[in-house]
């Protein structure tokens, strides 16, 4: 490839990216100037698999390696806006998957733990994250069911595969005032994105619409 090539090519991404941030973010309900700002910085080309690099800024889900994907940019940011985020959190990921969601939030929180329940891809991605450098991410390999006691607590936790319901340590590993997104319904079928608050000890739970995500496996979830 020479010069002028790369060049092109640079132009080619960072123009896709504007019109992901007009077409399928602003128009669609994204308003948290931060988050527009994030989605713009982050390269998804560099998380997708090589094949399917022309396609990193169309608004679907992509296959990663082992069955499974990295969400749709809308996903991402309406997962990240619905944590009201403002730069102070530590904030835990369920299902680092790529990386990308991961790499969205380092620029949105203080720090970010994500766990990845195959570990093959949580080695992908913390080789990606580091090189990138985002370095304020930690990845774990294990089941994220159960949450990151060790770094608990978390002042929001993000979910990014469809739960049957909510998983208790993630109420266990909550601050007060904190966030948990979450997609909840049945492991094929479309899910409730839900936000839960915890507020002097309880939960306030609301729904904010409709979602398709992979199931999110494990002894707080479903079963394999
Ligand atoms: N955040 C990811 C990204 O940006 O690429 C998207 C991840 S994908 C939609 C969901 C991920 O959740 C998959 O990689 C899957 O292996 C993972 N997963 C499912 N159950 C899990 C569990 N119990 N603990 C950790 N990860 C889990």
């Amino acid at each position: 490839m020479t010069n002028s090539d790369e060049h092109s090519e640079t132009d080619i991404y960072s123009h896709a990216r504007e019109r992901m941030l007009r077409e399928h973010l602003r128009e669609r309900g994204i308003t948290d100037a931060r988050v527009l700002h994030a989605m713009r910085s982050v390269p998804r080309e560099e998380f997708v698999t090589p094949d399917n690099k022309r396609y990193a800024y169309n608004d679907c889900a992509l296959p990663i390696d082992c069955q499974q994907t990295i969400s749709q940019p809308y996903t991402v940011a309406f997962m990240c806006q619905a944590a009201q985020l403002t730069g102070s959190e530590k904030v835990l990921e369920i299902g680092c998957g790529s990386g990308y969601g991961a790499a969205v939030l380092s620029l949105l929180a203080r720090e970010v733990h994500t766990i990845e329940r195959i570990p093959e891809l949580a080695e992908q991605a913390r080789v990606k994250l580091d090189r990138l450098g985002y370095n304020n991410v930690h990845v774990y390999t294990d089941d994220g069911t159960l949450g990151v006691p060790q770094a608990a607590p978390f002042d929001a936790i993000i979910v990014t595969a469809g739960a049957k319901e909510l998983p208790q340590p993630y109420v266990d590993q909550l601050n007060e005032g904190g966030r948990i997104i979450i997609p909840i319904g049945g492991e094929y079928t479309g899910q409730t994105m839900c936000r839960f608050t915890l507020r002097q000890g309880l939960l306030d739970e609301e729904n904010l619409g409709g979602f398709a995500f992979v199931p999110l496996i494990g002894e707080f979830g479903w079963d394999r």
